[in-house]
């Protein structure tokens, strides 16, 4: 999501001028974008702030902006600390971010925008095409949420659950797809509790696969209690719906679920994946962890292990447990750190060996792949299969932006090797 707001920064300065550089010495403005879901965010910007500051030590001072959820939950205190600051601003106010930018440049004070105005952020964005031109291009639909797990800070930081309208979203999608985009992954902090007037993601999701040079759509990040029947059936029924679910589960352990505040069982959970399995079997899964929560015994941690190797997740986003100040679980008594990293690296070596044999799987079978650029050396190209696996190919027709059958030949941790089947390809078997 922050690369997102990122793009529609860019979009909404140019307005007055100031447009992307990749030229950091040169550049007149700094814009940190934050994330603060865990520990270290803080510091990183500190950091940061100190290698512009060493960058201009002999050059007139650039503006700096700090945005996200680090200015949204610390904002005072980094203005405090650290005078470089010219102003900070959260993710429901960035929309403000032209008018901060000229009332710094007349020499105004240092500034805090941490009010939550989405519906005016969205309104604002609303009237500025998104000029991202990837072939692949996220969408917000939705954000904030009102769970409210216990470990998490962004009811807090986002705000509470906001959905906008079908209509400004086709919009924006169809500046994406004019813009060259042929894969659009729509976004919300808790995408599957969109609701818009009565209209679900599954409503959006069907709306949108009317656009026809559309070829693909993805949705993260979904919570389990949101995962209706209607969703489920959409798995189902819309060709263009790509079949890699990204469903957290944090644990394995119901005791720890409920600790969490997470609303759902682990029993509730299965059950969905076994419904998805049911109407389609090419369905596959990932999930985050949060590994070492207060409380978690050694059987509770033993529980996550066994549901990994049940579930064969292809991609496993995993950390220990992180104690967010203003968060519920920041008072609870942590369990010891040494037994909390043993715990996480025997959980990733597992969820390592899960990954490797699947990618073993995949060597000798044949993907769809759509390709999204061209590689920095000679002729080749870099694309994803429907699973988000990074596929490269030699070619030397141009495949930007057209998705075809690949051979997978050979592969490696994060990357697999593959021929064009021009057979299977010209035949038009790609979907
Ligand atoms: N809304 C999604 C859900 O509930 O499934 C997850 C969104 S959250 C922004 C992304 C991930 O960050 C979570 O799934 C969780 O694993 C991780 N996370 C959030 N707070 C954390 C914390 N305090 N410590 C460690 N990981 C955390
Ligand atoms: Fe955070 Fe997701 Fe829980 Fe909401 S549902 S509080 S975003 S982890």
């Amino acid at each position: 999501m922050n690369e997102y707001d990122s793009n529609r920064i860019f979009d909404l300065t140019k307005k007055i001028d100031y447009l992307k550089t990749e030229n950091l010495d040169e550049a007149n403005c700094y814009v940190l974008n934050t994330c603060h879901i865990r520990e270290k965010a803080t510091d990183k910007v500190y950091h940061d702030i100190g290698r512009i500051k060493k960058k201009f030590r002999k050059k007139i001072k650039p503006i700096v902006l700090v945005t996200g959820c680090v200015a949204q939950a610390e904002g005072d205190i980094l203005l405090k600390k650290e005078k470089y600051i010219d102003a900070v601003i959260g993710p429901q106010s960035f929309h403000l971010i032209n008018k901060i930018i000229l009332d710094i440049e007349k020499k105004q004070k240092t500034i805090n925008f941490t009010e939550f105005d989405v519906i005016e952020k969205f309104d604002t964005l609303n009237s500025l095409k998104n000029s991202c031109n990837k072939i692949s291009s996220f969408l917000t639909i939705q954000e904030g949420c009102n769970k409210f797990c216990k470990f998490c800070v962004v009811p807090y930081t986002r705000g509470a659950e906001y959905s906008r309208s079908i209509k400004e979203i086709i919009e924006e999608a169809n500046q994406l797809v004019d813009n060259g985009s042929k894969e659009i992954t729509l976004l919300g902090q808790n995408v599957n509790a969109y609701n818009f007037e009565g209209k679900k993601l599954s409503d959006l999701i069907f709306e949108i696969s009317k656009i026809n040079d559309l070829k693909r759509i993805r949705y993260t990040t979904s919570h389990p209690k949101d995962f209706t029947q209607d969703l489920i059936d959409a798995h189902k029924d819309c060709e263009k719906l790509m079949p890699l679910i990204h469903l957290p589960v944090q644990s394995g352990s119901n005791k720890i679920l409920e600790a969490m505040n997470r609303k759902h069982t682990i029993e509730e959970y299965l059950r969905i994946i076994e419904r998805l399995n049911k109407i389609n079997s090419s369905i596959k899964f990932s999930s985050d962890f949060i590994i070492g929560y207060p409380g978690e015994t050694l059987e509770d941690f033993k529980q996550t292990e066994q549901l990994i190797k049940k579930v064969k997740y292809i991609n496993s986003y995993s950390f220990i447990f992180s104690a967010r100040p203003g968060t519920p679980a920041f008072e609870l008594e942590k369990i010891n750190k040494s037994e909390a990293i043993k715990r996480l690296i025997i959980f990733q070596s597992i969820a390592e060996e899960i990954k490797i044999k699947y990618r073993e799987s995949l060597i000798g079978n044949i993907s769809n792949v759509l390709f999204e650029n061209k590689t920095k050396d000679g002729n080749k190209y870099f694309g994803r299969d429907e699973y988000l696996n990074s596929v490269i190919v030699k070619s030397k027709e141009s495949l930007v932006g057209k998705i075809k059958k690949v051979k997978i030949i050979s592969g490696n941790h994060n990357t697999l090797y593959g021929e064009i089947d021009s057979f299977l390809s010209q035949n038009n078997y790609a979907a």
